[in-house]
């Protein structure tokens, strides 16, 4: 019997020839095998997959460990087949924020997986640690922050940032809690219209969701500041304590971009009235923050050449963005706009020391750090073991460089602002939600008489019954757009505004479909093709809908 030598499982130790040419090898036969599968008119890559009713099940009943390995080339072969029918970044793929992995993303993981270092400590993983020292500088940098004075790591996801900012308010608020426990008069705000991450947070700091207290938004998705102002005092009169702010930077629906200067200011003054310090402002750009790098672009002089809407578009959002540096904190999620492979989200901090009051004692670290040799030590991260996702983020900063940046995300807005004249023009029962917000995200919402019902929902005029029939509507669209989504994939959302309602029975938010820019094969050009598909699908929802309406009407003469 031929017994495995495991050894050929691995790298080899001498840098000799043949085992770096059997490595090459199967990386190739990885990356031809993806080829294979591409085909730019659609948005997934090819091959047969058949997902029944009780495809999980199946998996479940039929997956054993094997008693003997297979060879590299057919495991491989197995790899490949799962990423049959996988949704693919082509340019019809305009669903959400879900990028693709560029080359130098790529390379810089692969590259941490060689050394396969414990970001941890120096003393484990050194390469981490100086790229990780070199991207906190470099974003920091970006955004205003003084490099000396600021901190930051790699994290798990934007969630992850906003956890570790709601650590550090709770331990500024009063550092004995880190023993004592959370009181239960701590309170945490955000708008609307953010991430869910900050309600998870409160449930897993034990502050709990009743202490979360939610802003209402402007049109543009921003947050009311007046509404925070006016919440964050009943906050107080009531023996509250307002201690973090979740300033959103931009929202990952509608791309509103909530104003740091505005919330700073009025947290201030506010605070200062009643003698309490101003509570800690993360702000969650997670996704937008990456539109900094046009922060210090020469819009006179335009040395790219970016087009006049585009550069207008581009203005406005650094209208907003050169006030992340007021922020105490902030993420960018590489994974996001940053082009890199998840997870790679970057937590910073404006001063470093803010990560002295979520660190662990000497004498709790007994494995590593905290000893005479190696000087980089995370021991104020809620992981232990930590990748080296860092050396992707600087590959990719290397490889794009601010030029390389602006670019892409011109392009971004150059196809978005293309597709809103378009759908205008071609499509006008589609109505634009969001046309306050510039950058790269649209959304569209229909109404059942085809006439533009936006600002009488927004304005309250519209009755619960009436909203959520529209928002049926809109459901039947995203069904039709789900079915087809092989072809193109558009992303839709349940949560865009939330509007007061005309017979008083509560705010209810709108549905609206998706345009989502995020693919580099998208261009211009290739908008004519894409709202042609969506007029014909919204044709098709129409149809069904006044289908629908009939049935209903004859419906409620039975029971009326
Ligand atoms: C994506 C996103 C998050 C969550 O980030 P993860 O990396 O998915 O954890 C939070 N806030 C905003 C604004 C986001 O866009």
């Amino acid at each position: 019997m031929n017994l495995l030598n495991v050894r050929t499982l691995f790298p080899s130790d001498d840098g000799n020839r043949q085992q770096r040419e059997s490595f090459i090898e199967l990386v190739k036969q990885i990356v031809e095998g993806v080829d294979e599968l591409k085909d730019p008119y659609i948005a997934h890559l090819k091959g047969e997959k058949e997902r029944g009713p009780h495809f999980y099940r199946e998996l479940t009943a039929t997956s054993r460990i094997p008693a003997n390995g297979r060879p590299l080339d057919r495991v491989n072969e197995e790899l490949i087949k799962l990423l049959h029918g996988h949704p693919y970044h082509t340019k019809y793929f305009l669903t959400n924020i879900l990028p693709m992995a560029s080359t130098p993303g790529i390379m810089g993981m692969l590259t941490a997986f060689m050394v396969n270092g414990n970001n941890l400590w120096d003393v484990y993983g050194p390469a981490g640690a100086e790229a990780e020292v070199r991207v906190v500088a470099m974003m920091s940098d970006l955004v205003g922050y003084e490099p000396s004075e600021s901190g930051g790591y790699t994290t798990w996801g934007g969630q992850g940032a906003i956890f570790t900012g709601l650590r550090i308010a709770i331990n500024k608020h009063d550092a004995s809690i880190k023993k004592a426990g959370v009181p239960h008069n701590l309170y945490a705000f955000c708008s609307e219209a953010a991430h869910y991450s900050l309600f998870k947070s409160m449930e897993a700091t034990g502050l709990g969701t009743n202490n979360l207290i939610k802003i209402r938004t402007r049109e543009d998705s921003s947050m009311d500041v007046r509404d925070l102002e006016e919440k964050m005092e009943q906050v107080i009169l009531r023996g509250g304590v307002p201690v973090y702010i979740v300033a959103t930077t931009a929202t990952t629906d509608a791309m509103g971009i909530d104003n740091i200067e505005e919330i700073a200011a009025a947290s201030e003054a506010l605070m200062a009235k009643y003698g309490m310090r101003r509570p800690h402002i993360h702000a969650d750009s997670a996704l937008g923050g990456f539109f900094a790098f046009f922060n210090d672009y020469d819009f006179e002089a335009n040395p790219l050449s970016i087009g006049e809407e585009t550069l207008m578009a581009l203005a406005a959002i650094r209208e907003r963005m050169k006030h992340l540096l007021l922020a105490d904190s902030l993420c960018f999620d590489f994974q996001k706009l940053g082009q890199t492979p998840y997870s790679t989200s970057l937590f910073l901090v404006k001063h470093a020391s803010d990560l002295k009051l979520v660190d662990l004692e000497p004498d709790e670290t007994p494995y590593v750090g905290h000893r005479g040799y190696g000087d980089y030590h995370t021991s104020y991260t809620l992981e232990c073991s930590r990748m080296g996702s860092s050396i992707s983020i600087l590959s990719a900063l290397l490889a794009f460089g601010t030029e390389g940046y602006r670019k892409l995300l011109a392009q971004f807005v150059d196809v978005n602002i293309a597709f809103r004249k378009a759908l205008a023009a071609e499509v006008p029962e589609a109505v634009i939600v969001n046309p306050h917000n510039p950058g790269i995200i649209t959304l569209f919402r229909l109404y059942g008489d085809r006439n533009n019902g936006y600002l009488a929902e927004y304005e309250g005029l519209r009755t619960k019954a009436e909203i959520e029939s529209e928002n049926r509507l809109n459901e039947m669209l995203f069904e039709i757009l789900g079915r087809d989504r092989g072809m193109m994939f558009f992303g839709d959302t349940k949560k865009h505004l939330y509007v007061p309602t005309a017979d008083r029975s509560g705010e209810i938010a709108l549905y609206a479909a998706k345009l989502f820019v995020i693919s580099p094969y998208t261009q211009p050009s290739d908008v004519d093709a894409i709202v042609g598909f969506l007029k014909q699908r919204i044709q098709e929802t129409y149809a069904a809908y006044d289908a629908l309406t009939l049935k209903e009407k004859e419906h409620d003469k039975v029971y009326i």
